[in-house]
């Protein structure tokens, strides 16, 4: 897991459930919540309807006593961030088929994990132009809960408050990330890990396990079974390449092909033909993988590469029920692949809100609006100037 541990105990993970009270108590505020894929599959696991009631020991899809305990304790809607990461995946794929169209700017990588992506900006900050200028799920989520949402529910946008709950402690530090605001202004507002959820739910005295479930808000609560796969290494990939598929073809994936990007390896490796254009598609779980994918050059026989900080993805990640062991982890991933299998539509596209959202707000993929609202850019970073007190070359500024 990447999480941070300070020998002496001066550092302390910072812990943003009393801001969380602050904006509930305030009458003023208009609270709304995104829960991540990978949360609904680990936060259930001191419960006991955390469990499939089938025997098997993969966890339940819990997102919808989530919801009634997120109401419960006074948040006014609910959405899920994996209608953000079907939103990724629409924008993400779109700019892969450009620059496989182009040959430019090859590998496209991934750039959902902050972890990774401060990594290569910090490490490799030659490289920042092949991060795809997509902002993660959470990033685009909390733009479209600044903008979209008080539209469509007449609330004035100065009064909502953003909180995500995520997998991940990096997570907080993307939602500060200016690149990652939109017009100066942070999109989302605080972000509380797994562990947190269950200390907010704690201090409320409220018990999830005992709560009927309720559905997600509207119309922000849709998603497909694309988008539950991103919390596992690989779902990215599998996800995009499901609706490249559908792009260049015009048919619907049948999934198992593409499951051969998942798995528990430090790295994958697969190429696929996607109508008579081959896509070389690398997959790597943990930095030191992807460490040694850059320093080696091999990155460069790719045209696709996802990667994810935590091995095994974000299932396992820092903000997640600590010390958890590799079988209990596997089980997540396999709770997530249950929750795809369950859903009528496993294509982004497939997302009814996602079109709508399109014909509302951002016309088509790749649009100008779609840039503003949606993509960022990065700045490289070399590590040897901030040690020296520099602060990078903002004319390689690169992305959307
Ligand atoms: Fe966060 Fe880890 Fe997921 Fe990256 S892989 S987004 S660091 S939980």
């Amino acid at each position: 897991q990447c999480t941070l541990v300070c020998p002496t105990g001066a550092l302390t993970e910072k812990d943003d459930v009393s801001r969380v009270w602050e904006a509930l108590e305030d009458p003023t505020r208009v609270v709304v919540a995104q829960i991540a894929p990978a949360v609904r599959v680990s936060v259930g696991e001191a419960w006991a309807r955390g469990r499939e009631p089938d025997g098997s020991g993969i966890p339940a899809d819990v997102s919808g006593r989530l919801v009634s305990a997120l109401k419960a304790v006074g948040f006014h809607a609910v959405f899920d961030t994996q209608f953000g990461a079907d939103l990724t995946i629409m924008e993400e794929t779109h700019e892969l088929l450009a620059r496989l169209g182009s040959g430019k700017e090859l590998p496209l990588f991934t750039s959902c994990c902050p972890a990774w992506v401060r990594f290569v900006e910090l490490h490799f900050p030659d490289q920042v132009h092949h991060l795809s200028s997509c902002r993660s799920p959470q990033g685009m989520m909390g733009s479209l809960l600044r903008r979209y949402y008080p539209r469509l529910a007449g609330v004035d946008p100065e009064r909502v408050t953003v909180v995500s709950i995520m997998p991940c402690t990096a997570k907080k530090y993307e939602a500060t990330r200016p690149e990652l605001g939109t017009d100066g202004r942070s999109d989302v507002d605080i972000v509380l890990t797994t562990r947190e959820l269950s200390r907010l739910l704690r201090q409320a005295g409220v018990d999830p396990g005992a709560l009927p479930p309720k559905p997600f808000d509207d119309p922000l609560g849709e998603s497909t079974g694309a988008a539950a796969i991103f919390g596992a290494s690989g779902g990215v990939a599998e996800a995009a390449l499901r609706e490249a598929y559908h792009l260049a073809t015009g048919q619907t994936a049948a999934r198992p092909e593409f499951h051969l990007v998942r798995g528990w390896d430090d790295l994958r490796a697969v190429e696929f033909d996607l109508n008579g254009t081959q896509v070389r598609c690398a997959v790597v779980s943990g930095l030191k993988g992807a460490r040694r994918l850059l320093e080696t050059g091999e990155y460069r026989s790719y045209d696709f590469v996802e990667v994810m900080a935590c091995p095994g993805g974000c299932i396992d990640g820092g903000g997640q029920p600590r010390h958890t062991p590799l079988e209990r982890v596997q089980r997540r991933g396999a709770g997530l692949d249950a929750i795809d299998s369950r859903k009528p539509a496993h294509t982004s596209h497939e997302n009814e809100t996602i079109q709508r959202v399109y014909r509302d707000l951002l016309g088509e993929p790749g649009s100008v609006e779609a840039h503003h609202l949606l993509h960022t850019s990065y700045t490289p970073l070399p590590l040897n100037e901030l040690l020296l007190g520099g602060d990078g070359d903002p004319a390689a500024r690169t992305g959307g």
